[in-house]
């Protein structure tokens, strides 16, 4: 029971609500440093100095060179709800600076001992106001060049809670570096120093690209990096994302920007690590600075000022279109260097036999067939459709699509003239420790993994069908029974859509057995069953996955069974059936589970082996 006592409601005095606000606000001495930099950018500034003392802990002072505030409205900006940036409701929907709530300067102020000094360029003198704990101290004129400085001192002097909850020198430190270090990538056109006791951490200058400022930020190692650049109607993407084969087990840049806006959240996340599947081996992380800029309309901006995540109205196309975008520009980037001419050798004593188009070393071995590898090169899945349809009396193909696509998907359609081989130029010498491919393709010696190109082959030859909606469906005359208990046939029903967007029709039996009605035609038919075994052991291991994730699993791993497999002797010919076709797909230099295909040496390189150069 509670006492029946009266009780007194008062309004809260100002500082003990600024006080209040501080905690929603202000966390730690980062917190601080993003307000007070955001603000320094929302007034337009070219210049942005941050000096800090033990961490932030026991100084903060920020000195930029924007458009000031008039010395009439300085003691204006410490109060509550003041603010130049928003006049109306209307606005918020368009607003495009950092701040806009008017509570940052008032809160910090009321946790701290604090001080402003700022002068526009219209006076001739600046204004500085000195606030003790939120109370006001003193005022004066004061001579500075125009722009704002603020300094914070004794954070969270007046909040024990909050003062015990502070971490080390180093974490609040580092906590402030990452930030100021983040923001500088998007914004290249402002100088930003840091200086931690007395010692500048850096001091990144003025730049006329983006580009520009990540090569000072990152100096040699930019170079492992590829450019993004993507844009789709309103969304645009542009950045810096790793280049796989120069991953390590580190991450060491999460860095993104929704229109300009520091960001930390999952969808965008979700779509850059989607961007790096079948790029990247497992246990190595990706790396990416990227900037996301899209209509104001796509997502929601009035989330809390200290939150870093965005709201999108649609977070699983956002997320799609960022795996897209990225994955696209790494591979061109990798495809740049795969296809980009070496550079001329050196005039040579000798007249240099004409490189000769991809032909054996040595004489061709009589072809035995033996294993499906060997049938599978010898006939890509592709021809063999037309010739299982005619030579077996199965019933006629179907493609999976709506009619107009048929017209544009038929089997001799997909047979266009072979693009040029990246390899037609190239040499091969020979096969080493039956795994490797070395070839010598102008100046450069090329090794090749095998199984991993043929894997990678295959898979884009797959999902380029899956991703055309033209798988097409071998109907069975007799439907291929699986038996199975109730609870994989339960998972069989609840997937059927997906598993039937791979070009198998189930039906789910009373007994709980599955009937297979059709199958890829690209498969051979006593492939059906373990194939079908492998699609609902996938479902079983990841009964949360995605369309995108499962097909790439399934493709995946139906490849990596028909692939040629390391220490598979291969003779001459077949070899150069394989690299042939490379022409037929657009990227090859990862096998899906993210292994490196080829390994390119300049001569120079292998000059150097030998202490030639
Ligand atoms: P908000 O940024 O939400 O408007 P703040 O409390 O952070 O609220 O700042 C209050 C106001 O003070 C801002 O609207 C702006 O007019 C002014 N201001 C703060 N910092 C600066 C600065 N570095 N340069 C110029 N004006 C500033
Ligand atoms: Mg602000």
């Amino acid at each position: 029971m509670q006492e029946n006592k009266e009780h007194t409601i008062q309004k809260l005095p100002e500082d003990l609500i600024n006080q209040i606000k501080a905690g929603e606000v202000v966390e730690r001495p980062a917190s601080v440093v993003k307000e007070l930099v955001e603000n320094s950018i929302d007034a337009n500034a070219t210049s942005i100095y941050v000096e800090l003392l033990d961490g932030g802990k026991q100084l903060i002072r920020i000195t930029d060179n924007g458009i000031g505030i008039a010395a009439k409205s300085l003691a204006l900006a410490l109060e509550r709800h003041a603010t130049s940036k928003l006049k109306t409701f209307s606005d918020l929907e368009k607003i495009a600076s950092f701040g806009f709530r008017g509570e940052a300067l008032p809160s910090i102020a009321s946790v701290s001992e604090f001080l402003i000094k700022s002068k526009p360029n219209t006076q001739t003198l600046g204004k500085e106001i000195v606030v003790s704990q939120g109370k006001f101290v003193s005022e004066k004129d004061v001579n500075i060049s125009q722009g704002t400085t603020i300094q914070v001192k004794d954070l969270f002097c007046n909040v024990p809670a909050r003062l015990k909850f502070l971490k080390s020198t180093s974490t609040e430190y580092t906590h402030i570096h990452d930030f100021l270090l983040s923001i500088s990538f998007y914004y290249f056109s402002i100088s930003f120093r840091l200086n931690h006791n007395g010692r500048d951490a850096f001091h990144y200058k003025q730049k006329e690209s983006s580009l520009k400022r990540f090569e000072e930020i990152l100096g040699a190692t930019a170079r492992d990096y590829a450019p993004v650049y993507f844009e789709r109607g309103s969304f645009k993407l542009t950045g810096f994302s790793l280049l796989p084969e120069k991953a390590t087990s580190l991450s060491q840049y999460f860095v993104t920007f929704v229109n300009g806006r520091l960001v930390k959240d999952k969808v965008i996340r979700a779509g850059v690590l989607q961007a790096y599947q079948g790029l990247l081996m497992k246990g190595l992380q990706p790396s990416s600075i990227i900037f996301i800029d899209v209509d104001p309309t796509w997502m929601d901006v009035n989330v809390h000022p200290a939150k870093t995540e965005v709201r999108f109205s649609d977070p699983l196309a956002v997320q799609e279109l960022i795996a897209i975008g990225i994955q696209n520009s790494i591979k061109a980037e990798i495809n740049k260097t795969l296809f980009a001419p070496t550079p001329q050798p050196q005039p040579q004593p000798q007249p240099q036999p004409q490189p000769q188009p991809c032909r054996p070393a040595a004489p061709t071995q009589p072809f035995r067939m033996k294993n499906n590898y060997e049938e599978e090169i010898k006939a890509p899945h592709l021809l063999k459709l037309k010739t299982s349809a005619e030579s077996f009396e199965l019933p006629k193909p179907t493609i999976v699509s709506s009619l107009n696509s048929i017209e544009n998907n038929t089997p001799q359609m997909l047979f266009q003239e072979p693009k040029k081989s990246v390899f037609s130029q190239a040499k091969y010498l020979g096969q080493y420790s039956n795994c490797y491919l070395i070839l010598e393709k102008e100046t450069q010696l090329w090794i090749v993994d095998q199984h991993a190109f043929h894997e990678r082959i295959l898979f884009e030859e797959y999902t380029a069908e899956y991703a055309k909606h033209s798988i097409i469906k071998q109907n069975l005359l007799t439907p291929t029974i699986l038996q199975v208990s109730k609870r994989i046939s339960d998972i069989a029903e609840e997937h059927k859509e997906k598993i039937s967007s791979l070009g198998f029709e189930t039906e789910i039996l009373t007994n709980a057995n599955i009937a297979i009605h059709s199958y890829p035609a690209f498969l051979a038919p006593q492939k059906i069953q373990p194939t079908m075994e492998e699609i609902l052991n996938k479902l079983i291991e990841n009964e949360q996955i995605d369309e995108t994730q499962f097909y790439h699993l399934f493709y995946a791993t139906l490849a990596c069974h028909s692939a040629v497999r390391a220490g598979d002797a291969l003779n001459a010919e077949l070899v150069l059936r394989l690299l042939q076709r490379s022409s037929q797909v657009d990227f090859f230099a990862h096998c899906p589970h993210g292994r490196p295909v080829i390994r390119q040496f300049a001569k120079k390189d292998v000059e150097a082996w030998f202490l030639r150069i």
